[in-house]
């Protein structure tokens, strides 16, 4: 469905082929090991990202979590593996990890900053969401000379603080993805999914259902497992973003984010 030139609704055509699907003879370390930072004090968006990383496939999944938390991150999920933050350095280099969450719950300001500078000095695929972006409301420009980014995620206010804001969402998310180099998810109930080099994705059939805590931070995690299993950005972007709709309209009037990651599994059954 192409609306304009590179311009498309998001849907599976869009990136049904470039899924990586599990394999007879693969094992855990095939499906890649993703890293998300967690929060001192907002913990469960960490770890509803952490979740839904796991449902999106990622073979490994840890959860760096601040001193004295490691308790509450370890607690309700077993199969995700807990690590002090304090060794996010040494964790970010190990050459299997191959992609980060940075952002949900985590608190704005410096040591935000160095958890993302970390992860994309050592070339890993990451995700920013949230106050990763807010982070460096300050100085846009810093984010973008740190390296490659793949995947930005901000909400309107986020998108806000960091970029250009004329034009509608469609030409703003185009634009940050010209300026910026990275994918941009500009979050909404039309939300648009914008590469750097110029194709644009829009999601249709988003219930008003979505807008509640957390979901953000679910959409966050799927992203950073499709990217952890070396799925390109623009495409994890937006399988990410269908995902996420699907799951929503599954579930029906009642959706809270945790029911969005147990419905992951039926929505794979449908690409499958
Ligand atoms: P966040 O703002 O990070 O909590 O993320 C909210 C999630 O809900 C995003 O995936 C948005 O695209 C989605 N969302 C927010 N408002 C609406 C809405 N009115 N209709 C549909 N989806 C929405
Ligand atoms: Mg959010």
């Amino acid at each position: 469905a192409d609306i304009a030139p590179q311009t498309f609704v998001n849907t599976p055509s869009l990136w049904r082929d470039k899924i990586k699907w599990p394999q007879p003879a693969g094992h855990k370390y095939d499906r890649g090991h993703l890293l998300v930072a967690g929060g001192a004090v907002l913990t469960g968006a960490a770890r509803l990202a952490a979740m839904a990383a796991r449902r999106a496939g990622a073979g490994l999944v840890t959860l760096a979590a601040p001193e004295g938390t490691a308790d509450v991150y370890r607690g309700d999920h077993p199969g995700v593996m807990v690590q002090p933050s304090i060794a996010w350095e040494r964790l970010v280099l190990d050459r299997r990890v191959t992609a980060a969450v940075i952002g949900p719950g985590l608190g704005i300001g410096r040591g935000t900053k160095a958890l993302v500078a970390d992860a994309l000095s050592a070339d890993k695929r990451c995700v920013l969401d949230a106050d990763a972006l807010t982070s460096y409301a300050d100085d846009p420009q810093a984010l973008w000379q740190l390296g490659k980014m793949p995947v930005l995620t901000p909400h309107d206010g986020e998108f806000n603080r960091l970029f250009d804001h004329t034009g509608d969402r469609l030409t703003r998310a185009r634009r940050a993805a010209a300026t910026s180099g990275a994918v941009i998810l500009l979050k909404g109930s039309d939300t648009v999914v914008a590469a750097p080099d110029g194709r644009a994705a829009i999601s249709v059939g988003a219930p008003p259902t979505l807008a509640s805590g957390g979901t953000g931070d679910v959409l966050s995690g799927l992203i950073g497992g499709l990217l952890a299993q070396g799925m390109d950005p623009f495409e994890a972007a937006c399988l990410g973003a269908w995902m996420h709709v699907q799951a929503a309209q599954m579930i029906g009037p009642g959706l809270i984010a945790e029911d969005l990651i147990g419905e992951m599994a039926s929505v794979w059954r449908r690409l499958s």
